[in-house]
């Protein structure tokens, strides 16, 4: 038996879909390395578990590295990922920021918290990216970030634009790829749960209080007037997205 045990059906499904994806834009090939940006939340941390078993699976080697960067509301909440990963042979970078703390005070006079504060920790990743000679930086975005992306990029820039699965910075230098972009939020959840992974809740004042979950809610509540409308923006912008990726990978 392959030493992460017998799979569940959401399991399968994170790495099936993953997998599929990664062939799909030929994300990666032999000797890349790659940070994988963890928050701790369901998402990234299913993304760093399903990197694994694929790590494990592809006829090639790719190495993989942590990066998580504390934005400072609870300076130790990173503890159970440095566990973890020393418990799962991964290399972590792991950092204590005042990131969030800055987002939400006189330093940030223009932009939303979430603005401010995800430009810091970007620009802060690349940064590691740089400093650990990384190929890739792998971000957790899911089906369904892609489809609230999608809708506010449309509704507040007039832009119609998504998350793309495998692009590339300074040059083809570093390579942000989402290898969880077309899998749905449910299975992931699931097969954290499963996992018994150690996530933790992000304790920002600004989490779940900003446009991006109005406009979730919002599209729910749409949803839900109509049977299958639902899966059919899922399926219609996944399609979408990834003949947009396959033209240019
Ligand atoms: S929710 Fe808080 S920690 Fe997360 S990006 Fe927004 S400001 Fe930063």
């Amino acid at each position: 038996m392959a030493k992460w045990g017998k799979l569940s059906f959401a399991q399968k499904k994170c790495v099936s879909t993953v997998g599929m994806l990664m062939q799909k834009t030929e994300m990666v090939k032999d000797g890349d390395r790659i940070g994988i940006a963890v928050s701790g939340g369901v998402d990234s941390f299913v993304l760093i578990r399903t990197m694994l078993i694929r790590q494990a699976i592809i006829p090639f080697n790719i190495e993989l590295m942590v990066l998580h960067v504390n934005p400072g509301f609870i300076p130790d909440s990173h503890y159970p990922l440095s566990d973890w990963c020393r418990e799962n042979g991964i290399a972590s970078h792991i950092e204590l920021t005042d990131y969030g703390p800055r987002a939400h005070g006189p330093e940030n006079k223009k932009k939303s918290a979430c603005f401010y504060c995800s430009r810091l920790r970007r620009k802060r990743l690349f940064e590691l990216c740089d400093q650990y000679n990384l190929t890739h930086l792998a971000l957790g975005h899911t089906a369904d970030d892609l489809v609230t992306t999608f809708h506010m990029n449309m509704l507040q820039n007039g832009r119609v634009q998504g998350l793309s699965a495998n692009e590339s910075f300074f040059k083809g230098k570093l390579q942000v790829i989402r290898p969880t972009l077309m899998l749905e939020k449910k299975y992931i959840k699931a097969a954290a749960r499963q996992w018994e992974l150690p996530i933790w809740s992000n304790k920002c004042p600004s989490n779940d209080n900003t446009k991006r979950s109005e406009i979730n809610n919002w599209l729910e509540d749409e949803w839900r007037k109509m049977p299958g409308s639902r899966n059919n923006t899922f399926n219609a912008l996944r399609r979408w997205q990834l003949d947009l990726n396959m033209k240019t990978s």
